[in-house]
């Protein structure tokens, strides 16, 4: 089929295709959206696009039109003879058959320079595919993902804000985020119960904050945010370390023990974190 006549109502039908709740399919049907997601993503002729869940293929047919390369994975057993049918005779296009939580990105990403994901990410596992791609250091120069606009919400907040959390924290200190757009939900069918938001998260040349021991500082940002409402003298505490060395160790972090997590900046954390693992040593 030609790429420009790939229309996910029509497919669905053609297939008698059965949506899956557990599989977090809600399948996009506007055609302004798939076209911010393309052009949000910056798609040209020289980027490999990594797709997570392609559903019918509407979003990728879009990207195989400007990509050198797209990839998708997607769990769902019926959808692979779909989109195979559909999409196979495309020789810029692949299709892995796989769960994305279990792929190995490096092995995909091969010797690739320009590498972007794109996706409309099924709901019910976007935070750990995002933790994956981002803890896994692999060489995306950008994730262009549709998400709930609650998780959006918190990767793109700020300190002092209430969706300020370990999830922001983690995302910005690999990535710079940008808000594409929001979309509500009769762009999709069947229609989610929340809204969405397209987010951007451009890859940093080098993480935002250098820091001693990278999992000793989400270790302290988690302690943080698990316990909002306590100051950070608090949160320290759980560390185990006696009371003299905890407050040298905040003297020369120049933080004020009595903050709490949600008001702490990356560079911050950062400055805590290494006091903080100099007394744990
Ligand atoms: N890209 C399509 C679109 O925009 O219309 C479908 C998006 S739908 C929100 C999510 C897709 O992810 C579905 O096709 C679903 O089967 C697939 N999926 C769910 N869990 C997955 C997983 N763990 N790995 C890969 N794909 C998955």
């Amino acid at each position: 089929m030609d790429l420009k006549d790939i229309k996910t109502q029509e497919l669905v039908k053609k297939y008698n295709f059965k949506f899956s709740k557990s599989l977090g399919q809600n399948f996009l049907v506007d055609d302004s959206v798939l076209n911010d997601i393309v052009s949000g993503a910056e798609v040209n002729n020289e980027d490999f696009i990594i797709e997570i869940g392609p559903g019918v293929g509407t979003l990728t047919a879009q990207l195989l039109m400007k990509a050198k390369k797209v990839t998708s994975i997607e769990l769902d057993n019926d959808l692979i003879p779909i989109l195979q049918q559909e999409l196979g005779e495309n020789k810029n296009f692949e299709l892995i058959h796989k769960d994305a939580l279990k792929v190995d990105f490096n092995e995909l990403i091969g010797e690739e320079k320009s590498v972007k994901l794109v996706a409309n990410l099924p709901y019910y596992v976007t935070t750990p595919i995002i933790v994956k791609l981002l803890k896994g250091g692999y060489n995306f120069k950008s994730l262009t993902i549709m998400i709930q606009k609650e998780v959006a919400e918190r990767m793109n907040a700020e300190p002092d804000c209430k969706d300020y959390g370990s999830l922001s924290v983690l995302v910005q200190y690999y990535c710079n985020t940008s808000i594409i757009r929001r979309v509500p939900p009769t762009c999709f069918i069947p229609r989610p119960k929340v809204e969405s938001i397209v987010i951007r998260l451009d890859r940093l040349d080098e993480p935002r904050v250098k820091t001693k021991d990278i999992s000793f500082m989400f270790e302290l940002v988690r302690a943080g945010f698990n316990m909002r409402r306590k100051t950070l003298w608090n949160a320290a505490k759980t560390l185990h370390v006696n009371k003299e060395k905890l407050e040298d160790a905040f003297k020369r972090s120049g933080i004020d023990p009595k903050r709490r997590a949600e008001t702490l900046s990356l560079e911050e954390f950062g400055l805590l974190a290494d006091s903080l693992y100099d007394i744990k040593l």
